[in-house]
């Protein structure tokens, strides 16, 4: 997932602290990657908040089916164990 910055208008990338990802594994990596901040190589950090409404939505929307799919294949994991016993 790409997203223009709101200040410059260039690419912005997530920025993943190591730490609390590790921390708070999966579920923290996927909340990082839903409404963590971006990283501008020219502004810097870029909040959630700065970009435009439109562009929210689609990273919400796009964390949604993430998580989704995360919890789906953990449900399945969990239904592959039972049925192996
Ligand atoms: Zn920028």
């Amino acid at each position: 997932m790409a997203y223009g910055c709101p200040r410059c208008g260039g690419k912005v990338s997530r920025t993943y602290d190591r730490g609390s990802q590790e921390a708070a594994g999966l579920i923290g990596l996927l909340l990082v990657a839903a409404f963590g901040p971006f990283d501008c190589k020219r502004c810097g950090s870029i909040e959630f908040r700065e970009f435009p409404a439109g562009a929210r939505v689609r990273m919400v929307l796009g964390s949604v089916v993430l998580l989704v799919a995360a919890l789906a294949l953990v449900a399945l994991g969990i239904l592959l164990v039972i049925k192996a016993r």
